[in-house]
């Protein structure tokens, strides 16, 4: 994962309205760096690596593609994507387009609900960011451990 200082003007693409109209951070004022250690910190008490949240969140968008944009049942999960045209930069800044994809997916046994964005999971993947708290994709380290259905090994 890579882990580069962040400067001014790339933690403006965190506020609203520069890449995202509601931004990453809802009202979490701390640095995005201590947010990201933070979650890290949780993801390892819980034994799980970034890379194995964000696998499992592609395979759901992989699968929620074979449906086009009706739900697709997978048999414990429900999964439906939302493919909204045009690309997105990643706030982090590097030169690389993410696709619009929204996904939903339902746990039927937990009857649980998470949704998410294709940049969510590269943000995951590649910064360790699952979003400031109460933003409007902010994903919940413990959450997706549990909807997810991830076993730590
Ligand atoms: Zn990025």
């Amino acid at each position: 994962m890579k882990q580069t200082p962040l400067e001014k003007k790339v933690l403006d693409n965190f506020k609203p309205g520069k890449i995202s109209k509601d931004g990453f951070l809802g009202y979490d004022t701390r640095h995005i760096h201590d947010i990201i250690k933070e979650d890290l910190l949780t993801l390892s008490r819980m034994g799980v690596e970034v890379e194995i949240i964000a696998d499992r969140l592609q395979h759901f968008i992989e699968e929620g593609k074979k449906g086009l944009e009706t739900k697709v049942d997978l048999g414990d999960f429900t999964v439906q994507i939302a493919w909204d045209r045009g690309l997105l930069p990643c706030p982090f800044g590097e030169p690389r387009l993410h696709h619009k994809i929204i996904a939903t997916l339902y746990n039927k046994k937990l009857d649980k609900e998470i949704k998410y964005s294709q940049l969510n999971v590269h943000m995951i993947r590649e910064h360790g960011f699952f979003e400031g708290k109460a933003s409007r994709f902010r994903l919940e380290p413990e959450d997706l451990f549990e909807v997810l259905e991830i076993k730590n090994t």
